[in-house]
């Protein structure tokens, strides 16, 4: 939760403790002046950063890795503080966040450094040579939900990229961003290679309309993401989107249904459902359908909110989240809780079934603890009520058949796709991470996660002039032109049908 205090000079706002409203913190709001100076600073840092090179970043890369380790426990209870999740939540998202640090680091030379490519058969004198150089300032936009490995999928690939970044926490988790900042210039004492500003919707604006960002690295709700590339057009600044989704499980005839059940559960139900590639969909197939039902449901009654999960983070999501379980259980067959489940800042486990496909419980994002569940005939109709939806972020498939469920998975609309887990893709560091549609676009993670956040450069260089082939020279003449004929038919001018 956030409050803001009503003076219009050093303005601050305060990051409130979504479970007791007691404060946390009090925080600045920086405007645009501030966000200047600290993209201004966080130049001069990047030219210094980009001089360290592949093996100076590394090294203290993994020193703030193993600083954010040592640290482990406090973060947690700042994220536990600032959004309410159990610390035990907070701990597993800081691991992932501590897996991906040490996979940018150590990959970032293999990945974007320096390497020869083929120059082809005409270009047989030259020396082609590619790598991808640093952008300069990168511009993080982070959400609340996961304020660790959220934003870090970001920071840590732009910094292992050779970029200085600023980060704009989420006006909820303000100390959790400053927190990551503060431990950073541990490793880093001698440029501020990662800064943060603090404040709300403005201040992101502001670094997103700032002409010395050269990139912005934005994860927030779609709505957002049109206005920040809205700002960002202004200087032409490209920009990453990690917006928000409505994903489904499928549940195929001979998926293991306990374990179908179980991860359907983990996935709509944790972290109060507050994630974005959470289930929130499941389409079962017309045979498991009723014996998948008694598997969830007698699971679900043994999850309680304030137990297992926390409160809702954002105290004006609670009023979304009524919307879609009145409309859910208007249209659908509640098999667990109702609207009688919304018991401000806690809500407890929903699931309804038969809920129409139009309803906007199953159209748009609930981000609440919610699952809605529906009979399908085969795996065929639940991929395509799967696809149907503007979001496209992640899924997951449970089938006892690799085949099909491999085959269900290159199908399904979005980034990433789990089999027989749940959210497993975002443990891998090698994978990347994205959605398309109303998801957004641009990539994450991995190796397109570290070229996301740098440039291509390519170099050809003559070794030696090619005798009797002169062809960039108002000195050619047509044997020359006769030969690059014959040369290019003998290579390419034979139809194989
Ligand atoms: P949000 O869009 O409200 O805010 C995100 C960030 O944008 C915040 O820091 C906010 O202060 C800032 N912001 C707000 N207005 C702005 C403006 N005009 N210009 C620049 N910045 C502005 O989202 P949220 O409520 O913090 O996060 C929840 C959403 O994030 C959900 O939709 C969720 O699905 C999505 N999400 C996506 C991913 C992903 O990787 N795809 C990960 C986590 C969360």
């Amino acid at each position: 939760m956030t409050r803001m205090t009503a003076t219009t000079e050093n303005r601050t706002f305060d990051s409130l403790n979504p479970a007791t409203g007691g404060t946390v913190g009090t925080h600045p709001v920086h405007d645009a002046a501030a966000v200047r100076a600290a993209v201004g600073r966080a130049s001069e840092a990047a030219s210094w950063w980009a001089e360290l090179g592949y093996a100076g970043r590394r090294a203290r890369l993994l020193d703030y890795k193993a600083v954010i380790t040592q640290n482990l426990k406090r973060i947690a209870s700042l994220v536990h503080e600032e959004t309410g999740k159990p610390e035990g939540d907070a701990t597993l998202e800081i691991v992932l966040a501590i897996t991906h640090l040490d996979w940018a680091a150590r990959r970032a030379q293999r990945v974007l450094g320096p390497h020869r490519v083929a120059s082809g058969l005409l270009g047989v004198n030259l020396a082609a040579t590619l790598e991808y150089q640093p952008l300069g300032v990168v511009g993080v936009i982070g959400p609340w939900n996961y304020p660790v490995f959220t934003p870090m999928g970001s920071i840590a690939y732009a910094l292992a990229a050779g970029n200085a970044v600023v980060f704009k926490p989420s006006e909820l988790t303000p100390g959790v961003g400053l927190l990551l900042a503060e431990l950073m210039r541990e490793s880093v004492p001698e440029q501020p290679v990662f800064q943060v500003v603090t404040g709300l919707g403005e201040t992101g604006a502001a670094l997103a309309s700032d002409p010395g960002i050269a990139k912005i690295a934005f994860t927030g709700s779609t709505a957002t993401a049109k206005r920040v590339m809205t700002a960002c057009a202004a200087n032409l600044t490209p920009i990453v989107a990690e917006c928000g989704g409505k994903d489904a499980l499928i549940v195929d005839v001979d998926a293991d249904l306990g374990a179908a059940a179980d991860a359907a559960l983990w996935g709509a139900l944790s972290n109060a459902g507050q994630t974005c590639v959470g289930v929130e969909r499941v389409y079962v197939v017309d045979a498991v359908y009723d014996e998948f039902l008694r598997e969830l449901t007698g699971r679900a009654r043994q999850v309680k909110a304030g137990e297992q999960y926390g409160p809702i983070t954002m105290p004006g999501q609670l009023a979304i989240i009524e919307r879609h379980i009145d409309a859910a259980t208007a249209g659908g067959r509640t098999l667990l809780g109702g609207p009688e489940s919304v018991r401000a800042p806690y809500v407890d486990p929903v699931i309804v079934a038969d809920v129409p496909e139009d309803s906007p419980a199953v159209t748009e994002e609930t981000f609440g603890p919610t699952i809605t569940v529906k009979r399908v005939a085969d795996t065929e109709e639940a991929l395509a009520k799967a696809n149907a939806s503007a979001y496209g972020l992640a899924g997951t498939v449970f089938s006892g058949n690799t085949r099909r469920a491999m085959d269900l998975a290159r199908r399904m609309r979005g980034g990433m796709t789990a089999i027989n887990s749940v959210i497993s893709f975002a443990g891998i560091p090698a994978l990347p991470f994205g959605g398309v549609g109303d998801s957004g676009f641009g990539r994450i993670h991995g190796a397109d996660g570290l070229r996301e956040f740098a440039r291509p450069k390519s170099i050809s260089r003559q070794r030696f002039a090619l005798p009797g082939m002169k062809l960039t020279s108002f000195g050619r003449g047509q044997a020359e032109l006769d030969r690059l004929v014959k040369l290019v038919t003998f290579l390419h001018g034979r139809r194989k049908h």
